[in-house]
């Protein structure tokens, strides 16, 4: 077979879930030509996959995840103990690494199109830092890439969120993205990182930014608002205030309801994703009568569609917990450290500030079914996920690798797809706390196939305005998951997470990356960053403001910033024109 002749594929005999096309398990080809997926393609040039037995689904796209960076990579140093459990020799195609909740970069993406997913988000990237992130993406093969700089503590933000020059903060936002090849605008812990550097935290949206006079609510909104001026095609991707503490949904309504007033644009209704919200349905007023909101949190995404989330669930195992909100590391590093179960892990914390821009803190974590707050936690994702009803609306994660490794994605759909399994987790394995603090028992659902697709692939590629992933209509791009599993018979739980655990094929722009498990061909996927354009005067005025701060902000020179072409051996620019 030619090299022209290998580039198309005609999928037979599999069951087609394709919720963007209202495909629920019709046995349809998929035609595949040049990376993309057409009407019909030459059945003689083709090669065909027989699918029988098997289910066919988008290539997954992960809208949450932290892979790489120098957050994951100060993961990866600081816990040789983790890696050392999970060393990935090399193959005849594959390179070695170690895995676990801290995989080096091309285990990363191998373990990913293992599971039958092709794209993926960074959503946590510090602008200085960004040079880093890209160098780690492109060793990263086989997926599509894409990362979120974040701005909820970034010093230039603060000041036009202050002036409420909506104008400026939205040229401020396309340089950023397009010096750092950046996506969309990821906001965590808005100001309360900032009041971190000085010791502090920013408790409530009302609570101000210490020296700043602005407070977490006007800076969701002023970015949001820009997010919205500037037509992005993600909205803001928020890690809210108060995370991880008993008591926090009150927050987390509030912060919904603080958005309702933002008008969407880009032709979509939402204007906020709220990530990892398992870590923000928290009720009670201390660990002690640490109790599920989630039905709280459910309610009003139920009625209001202007919002979307993902859940964060919680695995039980030992995992490293990382992320932009230093202070709530420092708390986590004070409960954890202080725990009774052995090794203390949290006993290690580090803890970052990256200049006027953000910060980060990390902290090895084990998720205990034993211990009462892990097990609610655990319950709290599951019910939250069941309970909302709109499947393109919440997505599923591990916060990758908060909640645990994504590696435990199949285990996740186990407990949601299969009552039994959930149920015997709830009477025979974890606390008993999860059943009486939460609403998990009560709930009947098992997700279905069509909504796995939708939580997984059509919802998340919609969120991030992704239009050719995500779904198998034509023109979609050539990145299909296809598992050994029948949607007819009784599935039990453990079937389910085994189904899930290696794809009987991946297929990445219509190359055949995955057959039986193993990577067969590693190709380099695109690195998506977002070029949004705003007037050229509006720019010059705000790159201005830029270098005369410069050096009152930052060690480096303004030159050598920006993330050169080099870093992107193979890019796709969205462009945005307000
Ligand atoms: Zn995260």
């Amino acid at each position: 077979m030619n090299k022209k002749m290998s580039k198309s594929i005609i999928i037979k005999n599999g069951r087609v879930y394709d919720p963007r096309n209202g495909i629920d398990g019709d046995k349809i080809q998929i035609h595949i030509q040049d990376g993309k997926i057409v009407e019909k393609v030459n059945e003689k040039d083709a090669k065909v996959i027989d699918a029988s037995g098997m289910v066919v689904f988008p290539g997954g796209v992960d809208i949450h995840t932290h892979i790489a960076g120098p957050k994951i990579n100060t993961g990866r140093t600081f816990r040789p103990e983790d890696h050392a459990k999970d060393p990935v020799p090399r193959t005849k195609i594959t390179r070695g690494g170690s895995g676990y909740s801290c995989p080096s970069t091309f285990v990363t993406a191998y373990r990913y199109a293992q599971l039958g997913y092709t794209t993926l988000v960074e959503p946590a990237m510090a602008p200085l830092e960004a040079k880093h992130t890209h160098e780690e993406f492109m060793d990263m093969p086989i997926v599509d890439k894409l990362t979120f700089p974040v701005f909820g503590n970034n010093w230039f933000v603060l000041q036009y969120v202050k002036t409420n020059d909506i104008d400026k903060l939205s040229a401020y936002i396309a340089w950023l993205l397009e010096t750092t090849k950046g996506y969309a605008v990821k906001i965590v812990n808005p100001g309360g990182v900032e009041s971190w550097a000085w010791g502090k935290n920013c408790e409530s949206l009302d609570d101000p930014v210490l020296y700043w006079d602005v407070t977490p609510r006007q800076i969701l909104e002023g970015l949001s608002t820009a997010n919205e001026k500037l037509g992005l095609p993600h909205t803001i991707h928020v890690h809210a205030n108060n995370l991880g503490h008993p008591g926090n949904y009150t927050h987390t309504l509030e912060t919904f309801k603080t958005l309702e007033k933002i008008n969407p644009t880009a032709g979509r209704k939402k204007v906020m994703h709220l990530t990892h919200c398992q870590f923000n349905c928290y009720g009670g007023t201390n660990w002690g009568n640490f109790e599920s909101a989630a039905s709280k949190v459910a309610d009003y995404l139920n009625s209001h569609e202007h919002i979307t989330i993902d859940i964060g669930q919680v695995i039980f195992t030992n995992t490293t917990t990382m992320t932009g909100d230093g202070p709530w590391e420092y708390a986590l590093h004070h409960i954890s450290g202080m725990s009774p179960w052995g090794a203390k892990p949290g006993c290690k914390w580090i803890n970052g500030q990256v200049e006027a821009e953000c910060g980060a803190g990390l902290v090895p974590y084990i998720f205990n079914p034993k211990v009462a707050v892990n097990a609610i936690q655990w319950a709290i994702g599951l019910e939250l996920l069941l309970s909302i009803k709109n499947k393109e609306q919440i997505f599923l994660t591990t916060d990758h690798p908060n909640g645990g490794p994504f590696t435990f994605y199949p285990r996740v759909l186990k407990w949601l797809m299969d009552r039994k399994s959930r149920v015997n987790m709830l009477e025979n394995i974890v606390s008993p706390k999860a059943d009486s603090q939460t609403g998990l028992k009560a709930i009947d659902a098992e997700l279905s196939l069509y909504e796995l697709v939708q939580c997984t692939r059509s919802g998340t590629a919609k969120c991030l305005g992704l239009e050719d992933k995500g779904h198998l209509g034509i023109g979609a791009d050539g990145d299909v998951s296809i598992y050994k599993f029948n949607p007819d018979a009784e599935n039990k739980g453990d079937e389910i997470e085994k189904a899930f655990t290696l794809a009987a094929y991946t297929i990445k722009r219509g190359e055949i990356v995955v057959k039986n498990g193993e990577v067969m061909a590693t190709p380099m996927g695109d690195t998506i960053w977002t070029k949004a354009n705003v007037k050229e005067n509006l720019m010059d005025a705000v790159i201005q403001d830029i270098k005369e701060k410069w050096r009152d902000h930052y060690s480096v020179n303004f030159n050598n910033y920006p993330v050169q072409e080099a870093y992107l051996p193979k890019q796709k620019i969205i462009t945005t024109n307000s």
